[in-house]
């Protein structure tokens, strides 16, 4: 089996996102927002066959681990109110998006978050999710702020109650800013790799593992700058007396594959362990074109996977084993849904 363990719906039916324009103008303009618009199951059959589920079977890979739109999670928008009706109506879509191809999909939620707001207002989001839609992990937005940073380092015990949730529930969390909206950001350029970047060197520096010694966090698009500048974090961990890098974050730590090009699958594979490495390829999403030089696209991660110089064994653990255990749940939700699909 082949497991993606990271794809956004991107496609989601256009009156999705128009209702959220119509929601952050209404709390502009001090109105409430408009009621939410009806999307009946054949809209959302049809953005998935000709999406995602076509991707897929094209480039044979079984299962995604799927989650709302991240550069549309907007948590620099609106207020607390605005963040939890719209997690909640994008974590609603992604259920019915598993629940209608239960073999195909399974579920990862956004969190309502906001800048300068306590994540403890993430927490009815997450049961709910884990809980009545069976979703195996979450996304985690280090910079509500979009861009700003205004928000405490991960390694702050202000994220500790999503920590604990993270622990109860057995649930991942990929750490996945949202839309940059400082200029100085490319969104899912520079924004991406340095909230990846950012996300991971706060970690590293902090007790989180100490404090829960069994969490677990993705690092999406192969770890941003990380497993690149792997010797500068062993340095920088040895000069604060960390102790060695590997001990440090490899029980907690885990870096996707979407990397779009053979020879940033090479380094990662040739850096970081194949335990740690899930494969992803994060479409369609970030970058959708073809590579000239391959004449394939560029996140069609699992060509890359296949060329890499590893044993079927350690390759099967890329593509599945590790994501069925990094993410806790997921075994019995395949069990789950595989039942319930034809
Ligand atoms: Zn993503």
């Amino acid at each position: 089996m082949i497991i993606d363990c990271h794809g956004h719906y991107t496609t989601a039916p256009r009156q999705h996102e128009g209702w959220r324009t119509e929601q952050i103008e209404a709390h502009k303009a001090g109105k409430p927002p408009p009621p939410r618009p009806r999307m009946t199951d054949d809209e959302i059959r049809e953005t998935i066959a000709g999406g995602q589920l076509k991707v897929q079977r094209e480039r044979g890979t079984d299962l995604t681990i799927f989650s709302p739109r991240a550069a549309g999670m907007g948590h620099h928008l609106g207020d607390a109110s605005t963040s939890e009706a719209w997690a909640s109506a994008c974590n609603e879509l992604i259920h019915r998006v598993c629940t209608l191809f239960p073999k195909n999909f399974i579920g990862v939620a956004m969190l309502p978050q906001s800048a300068r707001v306590s994540p403890k207002n993430c927490i009815p989001e997450i049961d709910r999710c884990v809980n009545e839609y069976g979703f195996v992990g979450i996304n985690l937005n280090p910079d509500p702020s979009g861009g700003h940073w205004q928000d405490p380092p991960l390694s702050d015990r202000y994220w500790y109650p999503v920590y604990e949730k993270m622990v109860e529930h057995d649930i991942p969390a990929m750490i996945h800013v949202s839309a940059a909206c400082n200029p100085a950001y490319h969104t899912t350029g520079s924004h991406y790799l340095n909230g990846d970047t950012v996300g991971f060197n706060q970690l590293m520096m902090s007790s989180v593992f100490k404090d829960f010694a069994t969490i677990k966090f993705i690092i999406p698009h192969g770890g941003g700058a990380v497993p690149y500048h792997w010797g500068r974090f062993r340095g920088l961990a040895q000069d604060a007396k960390l102790g060695l890098l590997t001990d440090l974050v490899l029980r907690n730590i885990f870096f996707d594959t979407c990397v779009y090009h053979l020879p940033g699958q090479q380094l990662l594979a040739k850096v970081i362990p194949v335990d740690n490495i899930l494969f992803a390829s994060e479409m369609i999403g970030a970058v959708r074109g073809i590579d000239p030089e391959t004449g394939h696209h560029y996140d069609d991660t699992k060509r890359y996977v296949d060329q890499l110089a590893l044993s079927t064994e350690d390759k099967a653990k890329i593509f599945e084993a590790n994501a069925r255990r990094v993410y806790g749940r997921l075994s019995r939700m395949i069990e789950k849904q595989s039942a319930r699909g034809v």
